[in-house]
């Protein structure tokens, strides 16, 4: 009996097993999953969960039964420690060697650490994990805190809008010239630092942190340039993630800022997959490596390398997609756009109620529907086309999303 393992209970380790069985795979499957938490999404421990609308039990993939149900060893609280390619082996924290035909590693990443004075104080905090959303949620509903958020990012902007829902000050410090900045260049950042601003956040950009201070051992201010002291009852730390490559690098496996896949997400060693965020897979579309740290990357990149293994013919091309609930601003985003790329807009970007398009040589890169719905079919389709399309028809809200691919 074949034995398929997956490395790493999140999304796209859960999302794996679920295909592996969907598409009648019959041997043994066992998912490694170093938390003590049954697998869960991320999307509500920023968003719903965080703001209190919605139930913890909510986020897991799969409720508990399912897994004694189809029959997937789920092994939570397990680490894997080790990986021999060739021996095909994964040796556990429990000091098992576990054989196996097929490896998928969907190891995810991890919260980038701040590494100044004052990082290890208490109250400073990252939101990556189910308990981490836990313990926030516990400190921000109340209201009243002086929150300093560190970062701008994805994470920064949600928890700052949790945050402020619940009557916290909010602060959000962050170095680029505007919150997003690598995501969606300086324009489009404004309209979220101007979000933020209107309800209360002192977003301050443009403006590294030097220090954190603290008074017995709990953080109290927050130190940054221009000398300036923030107070600060909780620090939040949003500044991006690292993919947990350290298996695949001890295994001698191709890294390069992520594990190196094709576009079947097969890795450098044979009967090795890899998926989620830790994946760097060559993209079809856009002809080199991409490393996506969605959501729906791992929603859908898991059971692609469970097709793969289960030896179908595989090309993951999805356009990358993810989505933000700020306040009453709702968007999804389709593509890979870079702060570079001209952006021009359809409908009432002062209103926030718009279609924002990333170009690039002329081409759709990216799209950006701000409270706007239902419009990523024709928004991706575009995107997948590679359509030259003149920006008077992108931006002329008469043209039917529809007719913009050609
Ligand atoms: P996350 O998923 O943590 O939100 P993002 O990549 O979306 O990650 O955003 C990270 C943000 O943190 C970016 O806006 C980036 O400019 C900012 N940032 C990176 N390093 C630092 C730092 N040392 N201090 C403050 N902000 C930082």
């Amino acid at each position: 009996m074949a034995t398929h393992v997956i490395v790493g209970g999140g999304l796209a380790g859960a999302k794996a097993a679920e295909t592996l069985r969907a598409e009648g795979f019959d041997g043994r499957v066992v998912l490694i999953a170093a938390e003590a938490e049954l697998p869960y999404e991320r999307p509500p421990l920023s968003k719903g969960y965080l703001l209190g609308s919605a139930e913890r039990e909510k986020a897991r993939v799969h409720d508990a039964g399912w897994y004694e149900e189809h029959d997937v060893e789920l092994r939570a609280g397990v680490r894997a420690t080790g990986l021999d390619a060739a021996g095909h082996t994964v040796a556990l924290d429990t000091g098992e060697e576990l054989g196996y035909d097929r490896l998928l590693l969907a190891t995810g990443s991890s919260a980038r650490r701040l590494t100044l004075p004052g990082a290890d104080l208490d109250g400073v905090r990252y939101l990556r994990t189910l308990p981490d959303s836990d313990r926030l949620l516990a400190d921000l509903a109340g209201g009243g805190r002086r929150v300093v958020v560190v970062g701008g990012g994805w994470i920064g902007l949600e928890v700052g809008a949790a945050a402020r829902g619940y009557g916290n000050e909010v602060t959000v410090v962050e170095p680029q010239p505007t919150p997003l900045h690598a995501a969606l260049g300086a324009e489009m950042g404004e309209v979220f630092a101007g979000l933020h601003r209107e309800h209360g956040v002192d977003v301050r950009t443009g403006t590294g942190v030097r220090e954190l201070r603290g008074a017995g051992g709990r953080v109290t201010s927050v130190l940054v340039d221009g000398d300036a002291e923030v107070p600060a009852d909780l620090v939040v730390v949003g500044i991006g993630a690292v993919p947990n490559t350290e298996l695949a690098e001890a295994a001698g496996l191709e890294v390069d800022r992520g594990i190196v896949t094709d576009a079947a997400l097969r890795t450098s060693a044979p009967d090795v997959f890899a998926a989620g965020d830790v994946a760097s897979s060559f993209h079809p579309l856009y002809g080199r490596h991409v490393r996506v740290e969605h959501w729906a990357n791992a929603l859908n990149g898991g059971p692609a390398a469970a097709r793969s293994m289960l030896g179908q013919a595989v090309s993951y091309d999805r356009v990358p997609y993810f989505f933000t609930d700020q306040y009453d601003l709702g968007m999804e985003y389709s593509g890979l756009g870079g702060p570079d790329d001209a952006v021009v807009c359809r409908g009432d970007v002062g209103a926030r109620e718009f279609i924002a398009f990333w170009l690039s040589e002329g081409r759709v890169v990216a799209g950006m529907n701000v409270n706007v719905w239902d419009v990523t079919d024709p928004i991706q389709a575009l995107i997948r086309s590679g359509a030259q399309v003149p920006v008077e028809r992108l931006t002329d809200p008469a043209v039917p999303l529809e007719d913009l691919a050609g």
